[in-house]
């Protein structure tokens, strides 16, 4: 290898915020924090369980939702007319 030019490989605790599982691997960073890892991630446990730890799927749902009751009063506005 040359020198000078690589980042230091280093053992790396990975943590899991979602499930609390840690686990070594190597990186060039130090203590990684992953929101989701293969204990609890769906496809490896089989589960249909959504995971939503930022609230993404209700902000979804109500952005939905009032996207959903502008469409309604603008078609009664036209029922209107
Ligand atoms: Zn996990």
């Amino acid at each position: 290898m040359k020198q000078g030019i690589h980042p230091e490989i280093k053992n790396t605790k990975v943590v899991c915020t979602g499930c609390g599982n840690t686990f070594e691997t190597l990186s060039v960073k130090e203590n990684i924090a992953v929101s989701i890892c293969n204990e609890c991630h769906p496809f490896f446990t089989g589960t249909k369980k959504l995971i939503d730890s930022e609230g993404r799927i209700q902000k979804f749902e109500k952005r939905y939702k009032e996207a959903k009751d502008k469409q309604e009063q603008h078609k009664e506005k036209k029922k209107k007319k």
